[in-house]
């Protein structure tokens, strides 16, 4: 599914990721956690070409979107087929970014038409569809500034949704939120990970992280410093590093 090795990424002198590598399989749900600035959201970034690596290899459903070269140098795959890769992927920002000139069904089906070459008849029920499964079947009228924030983050996965992409990557899905309105957004994607969506959640939200994740990913200073089994990870952290950021958190 995703097989990345090697990750290095540099911003000018700033080493943000220091050799990353993770293999995930289909139906896996990850969850990354780790302290602000540890490289969390430059790590799924770098995996759907949102930033590019340095150095180091990703694979993504077996085909190869970059590799280091013999001078160590990483190489992407010609830009026809990184779309094509990429668009196996769907993401999740911390900020909607829906398109406040469009309603919820038009942000939705935008992509599907544009990217895709979807006709309007095919990808409108299945928009529809989308809506009543993050249950928002009453908005689909509806311009965001009319939504509430856990609203409009439910819109952005239906919209992520609607490339049926392979593997979903949440960045903080709920870290811009009231309180009172991430629950929604987490009963989503709770779903989703029981439908077995293959997904990598960067996620403040331990609780979360716990009861949705097969295994945990503890990213400190550009590195990944334990992977485990969620419930291992949150049972006994064996590294120093993530038990301090537990202790923190809980
Ligand atoms: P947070 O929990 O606060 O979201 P994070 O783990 O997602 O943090 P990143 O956003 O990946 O961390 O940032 C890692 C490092 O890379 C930080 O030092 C950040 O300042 C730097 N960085 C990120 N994006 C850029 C950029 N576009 N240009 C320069 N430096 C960047
Ligand atoms: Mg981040």
């Amino acid at each position: 599914m995703i097989k990345a090795s090697g990750l290095h990424k540099r911003f000018g002198h700033n080493e943000v990721l220091k050799g990353v590598s993770l293999e995930m399989s289909k139906g896996e749900v990850i969850a990354v956690i780790g302290p602000s600035g540890s490289g969390k959201s430059t790590f799924l970034r770098c995996l759907n070409h949102l930033e590019t690596i340095d150095a180091g290899r990703i694979e993504i459903e077996g085909d190869v979107l970059a590799d280091t070269d013999a001078g160590g140098q990483a190489r992407y795959a010609p830009e026809a087929e990184v779309r094509r890769i990429c668009r196996r992927m769907g993401m999740v920002f911390q900020h909607f970014n829906l398109f406040p000139h469009m309603t919820v069904l038009q942000n939705i089906i935008e992509a599907p038409i544009t990217v895709k070459g979807m006709s309007r008849d095919a990808i409108i029920p299945k928009a529809e569809a989308l809506l009543a499964k993050v249950g928002l079947s009453a908005k689909r009228d509806a311009y965001p500034a009319r939504l509430s924030g856990g609203q409009k983050q439910r819109v952005a996965i239906a919209r992520a949704l609607a490339m049926e992409p392979d593997i979903m990557l949440f960045d903080e899905p709920t870290s811009a939120l009231d309180p009172e309105l991430t629950g929604e957004v987490l009963r989503t994607m709770r779903q989703l990970a029981e439908e077995h969506m293959t997904m990598l959640v960067v996620t403040h939200e331990m609780g979360f992280a716990r009861e949705v994740a097969n295994r945990v990913i503890f990213m400190d200073q550009g590195e990944i410093v334990e992977e485990r089994p969620a419930a291992e990870f949150f049972a006994s952290p064996a590294h120093p590093r993530s038990r301090a950021f537990l202790d923190n958190m809980l």
